[in-house]
């Protein structure tokens, strides 16, 4: 038996009017899910919160759904709660091309999305673009998602290091996003969950900002998932605070 406690925490920046992250928290159906939006205007905002509410209601509309290994778009290889993820993503990236095809105030938005869905015994990750999921298992922490981005593939390719990329005028540049088009090629993972494991996930105005060391120093903390939120995001506006920031935070118990 599984049992997940979370906290979360979005926040602006200290540069940017507008906060164009979007989260959505839902214990009840054990999603947790962050977004990054992208586009001119506020198009970023409507493309990040498009995508959490289509991904929750599709993961809402889906919990008792016995018959998804049934559907055309399923896919053996992801099990049920990979490809509701999947399904959802899909969803949204279509949801999303709909919604520019309407308003051309809209074209050309896009935005990241990374999850995690719990099943009975292990939780399920995807993601698109360079929101980042972390776990944070017996004092180390793992970077579990690759950035679809720019400097990704260069720190991956050994050209670029963590914090070059961090100071990159590229550094923005997503390679895979929800950005209507073609249906988006959705990373997906199962993991296994040891007791008191801990997940994170965040959007780039963290993990593009704060050094691993210092988050790695601040979830070590005895603190509450709560004030560990609070503190990812004070350490973000300390280093500048450039981006909008947005972390949320599991905590695995298993029983
Ligand atoms: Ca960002």
């Amino acid at each position: 038996m599984l049992r997940i406690a979370s906290a979360a925490a979005s926040h602006p920046g200290l540069r940017r009017d507008q906060n164009e992250d979007a989260y959505c928290i839902r214990a009840d159906l054990g999603l947790y899910l962050v977004a990054d939006g992208m586009g001119g205007h506020a198009a970023g905002e409507v493309a990040s919160r498009l995508a959490v509410d289509t991904i929750e209601s599709f993961i809402e509309r889906t919990r008792q759904a016995t018959d998804l290994d049934e559907w055309p778009a399923y896919d053996p290889a992801y099990g049920i709660e990979g490809n509701r993820l999947r399904m959802a993503f899909t969803l949204a990236n279509r949801r999303l091309s709909e919604a520019a095809t309407g308003d051309a105030a809209l074209r050309g938005m896009a935005t990241t999305a990374s999850a995690a869905l719990v099943g009975d015994r292990s939780i399920v990750i995807a993601h698109v673009g360079d929101s980042r999921i972390y776990r944070w298992r017996n004092g180390a922490l793992e970077q579990l998602t690759l950035d679809h981005s720019w400097v990704g593939d260069r720190v991956r390719a050994g050209i670029l290091t963590e914090s070059d990329a961090r100071q990159h005028p590229w550094r923005n540049v997503v390679t895979r996003a929800l950005a209507g088009g073609d249906d988006p090629q959705v990373d997906i993972a199962t993991l296994d969950v040891q007791n008191g494991d801990r997940l994170l996930l965040c959007s780039d105005g963290l993990s593009g900002v704060v050094p691993q060391a210092r988050v790695e120093e601040l979830l070590s903390q005895e603190s509450s998932l709560e004030s560990t939120c609070q503190a990812l995001v004070d350490a973000a506006n300390a280093a500048g605070g450039p981006d909008n920031i947005t972390v949320a935070i599991l905590r695995a118990d298993v029983a």
